[in-house]
């Protein structure tokens, strides 16, 4: 009985919090593929719009199977959504949709997980409209730190590191400049375990990777109607 328990709770426990993958691997949010034709039953899992994939008929078209995914208890952030001026559909679009997502993710009281490129004045002026933005994650975190250093004045905004930390030696600074409450972890669509992103951030932060990963955790659970265990 105990064995089994132990092994249930494994699979919803992982060992290094990963707040964003593509992969359906043990443990973390994973993206859920588009176009979601699977609600994953135990798995924790994220929905949402990303731009690359944005076509407006089928934006309105897929708007309540989304509504559908994003109220199971299981589900626990809109992920990913965001702005793309290099790729995906007209700006009206995007800026349409992304804000609709926001107001979905505040609705349900969970975080959001952005992509963004190129896109930060429209993002902006996105949370202004929506009026009161859920807690956003600023996901494959590559931003310089004076850039960090301004957006750090939106206090609803966190910032995730992946693969990139461990080889790009600016992000270095940009980590250590976060309020330690804002920083996650992620491997994205990398093949990389996310133990070794966590020991990078370790040794940058100088902490134990374990105490990083029950802060992040810690920092999750602050900010969602539906914590993970
Ligand atoms: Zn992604």
């Amino acid at each position: 009985m105990e064995a089994t328990r132990a092994a249930e709770a494994s699979t919803f426990t992982p060992s290094f919090f990963d707040c964003h993958r593509h992969s359906p691997g043990e443990g973390g949010l994973y993206v859920l593929e588009e176009p979601w034709k699977q609600r994953p039953e135990k798995q924790f899992f994220t929905v949402g719009f990303h731009p690359w994939q944005l076509e407006e008929a089928d934006f309105y078209a897929r708007k309540a199977r989304f509504r559908e995914l994003v109220t199971a208890p299981n589900c626990l952030a809109v992920s990913e959504c965001g702005l793309d001026r290099l790729r995906g559909p007209k700006e009206a679009l995007q800026v349409e949709a992304l804000s609709w997502q926001l107001q979905v993710a505040q609705e349900q009281g969970i975080p959001a997980v952005l992509h963004v490129v190129r896109g930060q004045d429209l993002l902006q002026a996105v949370w202004k409209s929506v009026g009161v933005p859920p807690f956003c994650v600023w996901h494959g975190c590559t931003l310089p730190p004076r850039r960090v250093e301004a957006l750090l004045a939106y206090p609803f905004l966190g910032f995730s590191f992946g693969e990139a930390l461990l080889r790009q030696p600016y992000l270095e600074e940009s980590l250590r400049l976060i309020p330690e409450d804002r920083i996650f972890f992620e491997t994205d669509a990398s093949a990389l375990p996310i133990s070794r992103i966590y020991e990078k951030a370790a040794m940058v932060l100088d902490r134990a990777p374990i105490e990083l990963n029950a802060l992040t955790i810690a920092n999750w659970n602050l900010r969602t109607s539906r914590p993970i265990l």
